[in-house]
């Protein structure tokens, strides 16, 4: 993969804010978009190569419909290209929502004395845990509001707990943190625990607008939280998420902070942000979204298939934010992770929980309420291999997504295989009869789809495996 950096007005330096909301400002008025300039650079994408600002400006001030089809197309074909057809499957848990910021939009904000302040206690965790367990979750990620009790070593303890608890075939392999940003020592305390990807989403890269949004509160400092991650990189935590939280200003200029940052990472740390989040921002207990910067649902599908082509080797996370129909667009363009299940109430996954009756423990509404269960059969249904696959991660294989895209048959040597030995563990272990039915079916297609007779038999050695009570099976 060929990156070309350009020269920035502030240059990249690790620990160093690098945003220049001019600069950035000049890319979106200066750059024009002509449909000879958008094939050039979708082609530029389609060989692997990064895009720089220009680019994506060029991409995102395209207003011809034909043309936008043909960038969503684009996508379309990267996914198919590289990143098969399976999903990761992952869910949300809220260990608590104490909170010391201000984020106007967030029901969790220190001045909402109607949210009812919660922190899951060791037996909650471990019960929330189990619950998710008994559906077939693997994969958590934990949520915590930015408070003094939610310290690093409480972080890394609540881990802990975590993997620690086994519910049956139960287990979690791999939990990722959403949480304030740490210092350095932070950072390394959460690394020590165990953790996969550490996220810190910037909200908006727009400065004026973030001290409009984030009246008080640690986090009204943007450029503390501008430059976290590299925090994260000096403590040794190179596994790091990055998001923006569109609808809180004009999104073409945050989809070019989200790659100017991706950029920042690249020029320091070599190495970029293993995944994206574009959370769009959703009413919450007290706070309605405003019009003025609302994302479209065209808008929304567009400016992924942009972030899609200017990022390729990222993980793209899509979350239950978003409605159904939306998903089903944005998976088209490879987002290789989603979640399921979720319920982002404190305790609600052990708790017997109506929508409707207590809202206000939730720092916003969801409009996915679909279970696992329901998840999985939809995307079964649409051909997707659902996964939850752990492997790189425990197999120290880091940087597993720029991997997957730049290592010629990676997804066929581990992603594919790995994600039928986990669907396949999950049809044992908690799937209904039909679904199992429909599950197996879907995996004998995709092994008819093996070209290496000898890998395919491996596969299916481990399946036998797997169905005599062995338990995870992984390449
Ligand atoms: N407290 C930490 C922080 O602010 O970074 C982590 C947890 S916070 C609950 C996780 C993310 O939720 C935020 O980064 C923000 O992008 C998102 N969020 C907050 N309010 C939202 C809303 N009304 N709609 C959609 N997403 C929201
Ligand atoms: Fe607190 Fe995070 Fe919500 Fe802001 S977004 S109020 S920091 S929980």
């Amino acid at each position: 993969m060929k990156f070309t950096p350009e020269k920035y007005k502030i240059e990249d330096k690790p620990m160093h804010p690098f945003l220049d909301a001019e600069e950035i400002q000049d890319y979106l008025d200066n750059t024009i978009s002509t449909p000879e300039k958008v094939r050039t650079i979708i082609q530029k994408s389609l060989n692997k190569n990064r895009l720089n600002l220009e680019d994506v400006a060029t991409l995102v001030n395209t207003e011809d419909p034909a043309l936008i089809e043909e960038i969503k197309e684009a996508a379309r074909t990267l996914k198919r290209n590289v990143y098969g057809n399976r999903i990761v499957l992952f869910a949300p848990l809220y260990v608590g929502n104490l909170c010391m910021n201000n984020c106007e939009y967030c029901g969790f904000r220190a001045s909402n004395t109607n949210a009812k302040r919660r922190t899951l206690t060791k037996q909650e965790l471990i019960e929330n845990v189990e619950a998710l367990e008994e559906n077939g979750h693997k994969r958590l990620i934990l949520v915590y509001g930015e408070h003094k009790k939610y310290s690093p070593e409480f972080i890394a303890e609540t881990v802990r707990t975590v993997y620690n608890v086994k519910k049956g075939p139960g287990e979690i392999r791999r939990v990722n943190i959403n949480a304030a940003p740490l210092d350095i020592e932070g950072f390394r305390t959460v690394m020590e625990s165990g953790i996969g990807t550490y996220q810190v989403f910037q909200e908006t890269y727009h400065k004026d607008t973030y001290a409009t949004v984030h009246l008080s509160g640690k986090k009204a400092d943007f450029d503390n939280r501008l430059v976290s991650l590299d925090r994260a990189q000096e403590a040794g935590l190179d596994d790091v998420g990055i998001g923006a939280l569109f609808g809180l200003y004009n999104w073409k200029f945050d989809v070019l902070g989200l790659v100017r940052h991706t950029n920042h990472l690249e020029a320091c740390y070599n190495i970029g942000p293993h995944t994206i989040s574009f959370p769009r921002l959703q009413n919450a207990l007290e706070y309605k979204v405003r019009d003025e910067y609302k994302v479209s649902d065209e808008d929304f599908v567009r400016l992924v298939a942009i972030l899609r082509l200017a990022v390729p080797y990222t993980g793209m996370i899509l979350t239950a934010r978003e409605p159904d129909h939306i998903r089903q667009q944005v998976l088209e363009f490879g987002c290789s992770q989603i979640d399921a299940g979720t319920k982002i109430a404190i305790g609600a996954y052990a708790e017997q929980y109506k929508k409707g009756q207590e809202l206000d423990k939730e720092q916003f509404f969801i409009n996915d309420e679909r279970s696992l269960k329901d998840v999985i059969e939809d995307l079964v249904n649409q051909e997707y291999l659902p996964s939850f696959c752990t492997a790189c991660y425990r197999l120290g294989r880091t940087g597993e997504h720029f991997m997957e895209f730049s290592v010629p048959g990676f997804i066929k040597r581990f992603c594919t295989p790995n994600a039928i030995l986990t669907m396949a563990e999950y049809l044992e272990d908690y799937a209904s009869e039909d679904t199992a039915r429909k599950g197996w079916s879907l995996i004998n297609r995709e092994l008819d789809k093996f070209e290496d007779e000898s890998y395919k038999k491996r596969v299916l050695e481990r399946i036998e495996k797997i169905k005599a009570g062995e338990r995870d099976q992984y390449f």
